[in-house]
């Protein structure tokens, strides 16, 4: 009976422990696949605007015959698309900053209402150059302790989203309220949406729904995951509401 009784236990310690060694490793495992697929998704999207860049300063180089305009249209070209990449870059650094917790938040008293109308006064004109409407309102005052440049930067991501992708004529609507423990706001356009299948990826790194249109438009794929992760930091929360072709709605949650 002890040598039975022993055997049993022998095998219960062996299946415990492979199951708790695994489960330990399992995390390990996973984040290093996320690493190397951000690391391969971050070469791929570099890559593209690199040879760009190199293709047309090529032709540069090899046409001195070319009238100003034909320069033009290719210096114009790279500019445009080491802009991308410089835009790319920033991005990635914060993700990776993130990832390894290097990034701090700077909190301190903030009025959260004015960042809002900071916010909105800043991309006024890009609304007006196609023709959208921004309108906003918000309770004042909303007093709170953040960090003033990153809720700059996740307000300005979200509202730049919304009227990048609202044709001309649209409307976007930004509302924020106070209430006792939080402040919420509300970002609503009336543009091309999200599609059912995109929407529960678009705070996936580098993630872009339509790949030809919002390359055109510029995009990185990185806004939205770094807007998750600011939300998220200061212990608020972001949230999509979509239909395609019916405009979409981002619910911003953050408390005071
Ligand atoms: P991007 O730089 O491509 O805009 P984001 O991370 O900011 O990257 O957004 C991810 C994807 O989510 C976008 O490519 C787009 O398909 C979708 N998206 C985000 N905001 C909106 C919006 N207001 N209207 C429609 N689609 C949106």
């Amino acid at each position: 009976i002890l040598l039975f009784g022993g055997l049993i236990g022998l095998i219960v310690a062996i299946a415990a422990g492979y199951y708790l060694a695994n489960r330990a490793l399992i995390p390990i495992r996973i984040s290093l696949e996320k690493q190397q697929q951000f690391v391969s998704d971050a070469s791929h999207e570099l890559r593209t605007p690199l040879s760009v860049i190199q293709v047309h300063s090529e032709l540069l180089l090899r046409h001195p015959d070319h009238t100003i305009e034909q320069d033009s249209k290719l210096i114009s070209n790279v500019l445009q698309e080491a802009k991308r990449m410089s835009k790319l870059v920033g991005g990635l650094l914060t993700l990776a900053r993130s990832d390894s917790n290097q990034l701090e938040l700077e909190r301190k008293p903030i009025q959260f209402d004015r960042i809002v109308q900071e916010c909105v006064a800043k991309m006024h004109m890009l609304a007006e150059l196609k023709g959208i409407i921004l309108h906003s309102e918000t309770d004042s005052p909303i007093p709170m302790v953040a960090d003033e440049e990153r809720l700059h930067q996740l307000l300005v991501t979200v509202l730049d989203n919304a009227i990048k992708y609202t044709p001309e004529g649209g409307i976007v609507r930004v509302v924020c309220r106070k209430f006792a423990h939080s402040a919420q706001i509300e970002v609503e356009d009336t543009g091309v949406g999200i599609s059912p299948e995109d929407l529960p990826h678009v705070f996936d790194r580098f993630y872009r729904g339509d790949k030809a249109r919002t390359r055109q438009e510029g995009g990185t794929g990185l806004g939205l995951a770094i807007a998750k992760w600011i939300a998220e930091r200061h212990g608020g929360k972001i949230r999509l509401d979509s239909k395609r072709s019916n405009g979409t709605r981002v619910f911003i949650t953050l408390p005071l």
